[in-house]
């Protein structure tokens, strides 16, 4: 039995005793599904029915299952503009892999086809020869910790400050982060247009100092006062009042692109210039204006970066995209479903990992003894085998 065969009977077995019901208009949705480390093979797939579903699930046992955001009246029909589309679930993706942390120096590793070299951290070309590599992605517990801060910060602003948080889903993405579909009537008829401009907000793409909050034309520098407006505004110029009030004078000079002497100024000046702002001024510092303005440009910047959310942008544009189905296995992670029977693998290179309560790892081309549901983990990666 190879690798490929082996997930395909583990994933029959789940599916025999797991039923997925987790697609509401399941007539009216079109599906895909893809094989060992290819996440689409086939397209244009149609399901009448959640039993219709669920026999094929335990039938094919596919090691990917994806459906569309859309609704469509006809969802096999080719090409996508002969499906007659009826509408689409908005849907919002944060992937670990995007939101720039450190500890993917530690985890993440790619190795060179055709060289054979390898190295830590994501990279996309070989330092040897150049080639393309192949990527391996993990994830820790802070990758986790920083995704589902996102993803409350996003719940908060769809709901505060939106007002579509209804009829809501949100399901782990199966490699290392989460989707949430919106899944109300309001959202439906949203154009591609219209969802652009949605993520523009929250990414808080176009939001700079002057074309958004603050005006330094003039001899007096001004801000839009924070409780005068709403939504990012607010969000933004609340979270400069809290960095000046709680960063010490190194983080003043390293954030705001300032000296230290003038960091300490600010620092002993804070509750002076918070003040002022509420007002609508921002504070000279001492020194020229330009230093005072290159302060509060690098401070509303930093504030920015604070608050954008950092969503998979094509995910939530793309109308036709099709996502993983909720409930289902992924064929590269999402398999703590699996029990925890002992087998024996050759694992060729894994870094330190965490699955459920159990920690795994370091390896380097060893024979291991892993529970299946770790075993599975590997084996789907692409970095262990069943070799003896
Ligand atoms: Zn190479
Ligand atoms: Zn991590």
């Amino acid at each position: 039995m190879n690798e490929a065969e082996f997930l395909k009977k583990k994933f029959r077995e789940y599916y025999s005793t797991h039923a997925v019901n987790s697609v509401p208009s399941i007539e009216a949705r079109e599906f895909g599904i893809g094989d060992f480390k290819k996440k689409i093979v086939k397209r244009h797939m149609h399901f009448s029915s959640v039993a219709e579903l669920n026999n094929f699930l335990r039938k094919e046992a596919p090691l990917y299952i994806s459906y569309s955001a859309a609704y469509y009246k006809e969802p096999e029909a080719r090409p996508m503009e002969n499906k007659g589309l009826l509408g689409s679930d908005l849907v919002y993706e944060f992937d670990a892999d995007e939101l720039g942390l450190d500890c993917k120096e530690e985890h993440d590793f790619w190795y060179c086809k055709k060289c054979g070299n390898s190295g830590k951290g994501s990279v996309k070309n070989c330092s040897n020869c150049g080639s393309a590599v192949e990527q391996y992605q993990f994830i820790c517990e802070k990758c986790l910790e920083e995704t589902k801060k996102q993803m409350l910060k996003l719940i908060k602003v769809l709901d505060e400050e939106l007002g579509i948080f209804e009829q809501v889903s949100i399901n782990f993405s199966g490699n290392a982060g989460y989707h949430l579909h919106i899944r109300s009537e309001k959202v439906r008829p949203l154009s591609s247009a219209a969802r652009l401009e949605l993520v523009d907000y929250l990414t808080l793409a176009g939001f700079t100092a002057e074309a958004s909050i603050a005006d330094f034309s003039e001899k007096m520098l001004k801000c839009v006062k924070p409780q005068a407006v709403k939504g990012a505004k607010a969000r933004v110029l609340n979270r400069m009042i809290e960095f000046i009030s709680n960063a010490n004078p190194d983080e003043l000079a390293a954030f705001g692109g300032i000296r230290l002497s003038k960091a300490r100024y600010v620092h002993e000046n804070r509750a002076k210039i918070i003040e002022k702002m509420k007002q609508g001024i921002l504070d000279y510092l001492p020194g020229s204006k330009a230093t005072s303005v290159k302060f509060w440009q690098n401070l509303i910047e930093h504030a920015k970066h604070c608050e954008a959310l950092k969503l998979d942008r094509q995910t939530s544009i793309d109308i036709h995209k099709i996502v993983r189905v909720p409930d289902t296995l992924h064929g590269s992670t999402g398999l703590i479903a699996f029990g925890s029977k002992q087998i024996k693998v050759f694992i060729n290179k894994a870094p330190k990992f965490k699955l459920g309560a159990e920690r795994f790892g370091p390896y380097e081309n060893e024979q291991a003894v892993l529970p299946e549901y770790a075993a599975i983990y590997l084996i789907g990666k692409g970095l262990a085998s069943l070799r003896e």
